[in-house]
């Protein structure tokens, strides 16, 4: 039996090496681009966050979440490791569950994987860019410009359309929609958002710890604590990625309440600020050796506080005003980055039209489809990738099963 792979990401990858241990299965794993595991290899800021230990049902997101409980379940976190330290890879957990390769370079990762794919019933086509694919009596033809492969199962593994400087595209949506799959909107998460706040282009660069609260139209929407990274255009860093999701959708007022000091209370805090009366320091300096300077500095300017004026003129009122800041600054959004800058898609290949044991499609027999291309996505730190992982195994053994 002949099964084709058209995508050599991550699920892809997986799904080849998982059909492969049936020797008597041939894989033919086509990618357009001119090596494996593009995308994969600029993941986690080139350190690769190859899975969570945490990642299980309640992660995912799309429509049906609970379409990827059973995959998940089936190749759960600490599965995957296993599966990576037989390949040859070492991976260290921080405390947070996040997982990366031991040598920290996501090129392991995707190296490990290369290795493996060298057996001798796979067959590994880069360059491969599939513009069609057509359903035949017994199997399927799957067309590039130049060449056409002929497979018995075929397992689509495009993934999404976001990060499309490292080859997201709307590829493997077109390819199951000319199947008569039907796809959901699709939405950048994962992203950052813009702001039309003037402060954020001063604040550059800037980074620090933050509870980070989404409020739409004045209710909360979403909210998270961690690492928030300030960009020219707005606010970034695992914190804003994690609330992310369908932010800016659908009108309304979108606002991001920032506490820039979530394990200080604002009495505390005002009266840090009140025993600094004593020094003739300017304002500018209220903040400093409690928050990063620039950013101390932002803040102060930003409720009105003149920064020449020495910190032992500032009134109650002032104070108060500064404190009330760094516990909960508003930013306005506007939207979110686009898809070229997310690192994951919304949205996808509607997952009714699969069985999530198997991952076949519920159209056509034969057909799989894992991965991003399916509408399910993960929270951040890991979950996507291991959907990846879990998704593109399950594709690889169903379609492998019940060889003749
Ligand atoms: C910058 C960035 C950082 C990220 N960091 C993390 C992280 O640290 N942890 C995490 O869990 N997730 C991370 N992600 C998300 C994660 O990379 C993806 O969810 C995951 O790679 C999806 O796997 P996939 O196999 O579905 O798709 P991909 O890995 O994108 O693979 C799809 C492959 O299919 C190929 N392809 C597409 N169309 C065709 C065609 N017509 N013919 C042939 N080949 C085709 C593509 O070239 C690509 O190689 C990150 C994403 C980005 C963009």
């Amino acid at each position: 039996m002949v099964i084709g792979i058209i995508g050599g990401g991550a699920s892809g990858m997986a799904a080849a090496l998982a059909a492969a241990e049936k020797e008597q299965v041939q894989v033919i794993l086509m990618e357009r681009q001119a090596r494996l595991g593009r995308k994969l290899q600029a993941t986690g800021n080139g350190r690769c966050n190859l899975s969570n230990l945490h990642a299980a049902a309640g992660g995912y997101h799309g429509a049906q979440p609970s379409f990827a409980d059973y995959a998940i379940g089936q190749f759960p976190p600490e599965a995957a490791l296993r599966w990576f330290r037989s390949l040859g890879l070492f991976t260290v957990a921080e405390a947070s569950g996040r997982v990366y390769p031991y040598s920290d370079q996501a090129n392991s990762v995707v190296d490990i994987l290369r290795f493996a794919l060298e057996k001798p019933n796979i067959t590994v086509k880069l360059g491969f860019e599939v513009e069609k694919v057509k359903k035949t009596a017994d199997g399927f033809r799957v067309l590039s410009k130049e060449e056409t492969v002929s497979c018995d199962r075929l397992i689509v593994a495009c993934g999404g359309l976001a990060g499309t400087k490292l080859g997201g595209s709307m590829s493997g949506y077109k390819l199951l929609r000319s199947l008569g799959h039907s796809c959901t909107k699709l939405r950048p998460t994962l992203v950052q958002l813009k702001t039309n706040w003037g402060g954020v282009a001063g604040l550059k660069g800037v980074r620090t710890n933050c509870h980070a609260e989404i409020l739409r139209d004045g209710e909360l929407f979403a909210r998270s604590t961690g690492e928030l990274q300030f960009t020219e255009y707005g606010l970034s860093g695992p914190v804003i990625f994690e609330v992310s999701r369908d932010v800016c959708q659908g009108g309304g007022e979108w606002l991001c309440r920032l506490d820039f000091l979530p394990e200080v209370a604002v009495d505390t805090l005002e009266g840090e600020l009140t025993r600094r009366r004593k020094t003739h320091l300017p304002a500018s300096e209220l903040l400093t050796g409690i928050l990063h300077n620039r950013l101390g500095r932002v803040l102060t300017q930003a409720v009105g506080v003149p920064a020449n004026r020495s910190i032992s003129e500032l009134t109650e009122e002032d104070l108060r005003r500064v404190a009330r800041a760094v516990k909960a600054f508003d930013v306005s959004l506007t939207e979110p980055m686009g898809m070229d800058c997310a690192q994951v898609t919304a949205g996808g290949i509607r997952t009714e039209e699969f069985d999530e044991t198997t991952m076949e499609s519920r159209l056509i027999p034969g057909l799989y489809a894992c991965g991003e291309v399916l509408d399910i996505d993960g929270d951040c730190g890991g979950y996507n990738l291991q959907w990846a992982w879990s998704s593109g195994r399950l594709a690889g053994e169903s379609a492998g099963r019940n060889h003749t």
